[in-house]
């Protein structure tokens, strides 16, 4: 029996080692892996530059306190500040903590110019956020919160894609709009680049910050360092994990000067978030991934991927019904239900995963081989041959 409590539902396969994209069972058995831990594994597994750079690392200094300088830290931080909109970072360990700490930011903003009562949250129904107390109410989502109670308050919702319902979510009482620029377990659902340019003028309109969660679809998954950054928008704070960290949990919360003003000594930590571990990696994924050749080969990968897949689509209408998303953050929307689907990706050594609205989600590493995207076309046809 397993001692782990049942709050998932595991596929029985479990893994022994992994290389780039690929994982193995004990077995020896071989998977193209095409999840990657949700979008974490970035450059695959047990890469050689993360691998030498964790060695190193653990062999000077793994954990110090915050209330120590942190130089790794402070590179990090720099790294980012300097290459984004951001003039201030403050280090987490998982996304769920990075969004609620962007909650935290915006609301002691607020609190800190003498307007303690602008402090609603308004995010998009059944969005993500993560798992937390806080989270699970950002998200909106019935089935996350249920048995959770009592609610948690100060979120209000709109319907994604609904203007009015947008419009009229938003009071004198509300801090700030936080979205996903890429629903990831929502579907897939990409906001266009004129919406998040409406949405930041409607902020500033109506004086409320603008969180852009980019979480699952930051850190080049989209084939920009950021899912926002073609839209020239400017956010005021954004909250980063999975990618940054390619498999060592590291969140982020990224945020410009305006807001930071609000976060003085005591106002928000951490014990493990940004150790010297962590941002030793955090350091090696940024000097590979911000990079425009590393950039411009994920906008290449997906450009092939994208062409491909809709082919599949016109080659199996009943099957497959839209190809979302952008980069490499991929959904097949099927017309079923996915999950035999996803069953039969698997019998064919092919790992995806679900997301909302009937889509398995494609998640490669943004070092995968072009081989390696046609090895994973070559089983998702056949499977929808099969399904016929
Ligand atoms: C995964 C995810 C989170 C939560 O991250 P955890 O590390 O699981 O806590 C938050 N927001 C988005 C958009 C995500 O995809």
């Amino acid at each position: 029996m397993s001692y782990l409590a049942k709050n998932y539902n595991r596929k029985k396969i479990s893994f022994e080692r992994g290389k780039g994209a690929y994982l193995y069972t004990s077995k020896g058995t071989k998977y193209l892996d095409f999840v990657q831990g949700i979008a974490v594994n970035c450059l695959g597994h047990a890469n050689p530059k993360l691998v030498k750079v964790i060695k190193d690392q653990s062999k000077k200094l793994w954990h110090v306190s915050n209330a120590f300088q942190i130089p790794e830290g402070e590179k990090l931080a720099k790294k980012l500040c300097k290459r984004t909109f951001a003039d201030f970072v403050m280090f987490q360990n998982s996304g769920t903590e990075a969004t609620e700490a962007a909650i935290k930011v915006a609301r002691r903003y607020f609190y800190s110019i003498g307007k303690p009562n602008k402090n609603r949250i308004l995010c998009v129904k059944n969005s993500f956020h993560g798992r937390t107390i806080a989270a699970i109410f950002a998200s909106g989502s019935k089935k996350m919160v249920e048995g959770f109670g009592p609610k948690v308050p100060g979120f209000d919702h709109f319907i994604f894609g609904n203007h009015k319902s947008l419009k009229k979510g938003i009071s004198k009482n509300t801090a700030a709009i936080m979205i996903e620029p890429i629903m990831g377990e929502g579907g897939i659902k990409v906001i266009p680049d004129w919406c998040l340019k409406e949405l930041r003028k409607l902020c500033d309109k109506k004086k409320i910050l603008l969180i852009l969660d980019e979480v699952q679809c930051g850190i080049a998954r989209s084939g920009d360092f950021f899912a926002f950054e073609k839209s020239k928008v400017k956010p005021d704070i954004v909250p980063i994990a999975k990618g940054i960290g390619g498999g060592f949990p590291i969140g982020a919360v990224l945020m410009n000067k305006k807001v930071a003003s609000g976060m003085i000594p005591g106002t928000h930590g951490s014990t493990f978030g940004g150790n010297p571990l962590a941002m030793a990696v955090g350091n090696k994924i940024m000097d590979i991934v911000y990079n425009k050749k590393f950039l411009n080969n994920v906008k290449y990968l997906s450009k092939y991927f994208f062409f491909k897949l809709n082919k599949l689509r016109e080659k199996h209408p009943t099957i497959i019904r839209e190809i979302r998303g952008r980069g490499l953050l991929i959904g097949i929307q099927i017309h079923k239900n996915q999950t035999k689907f996803i069953k039969k990706l698997i019998d064919n050594k092919l790992l995806t995963i679900r997301a909302a609205e009937n889509v398995v989600r494609i998640l490669p590493p943004l070092n995968v081989k072009k081989n390696e995207i046609d090895q994973a076309l070559k089983i998702i046809d056949k499977v929808c041959t099969e399904t016929k």
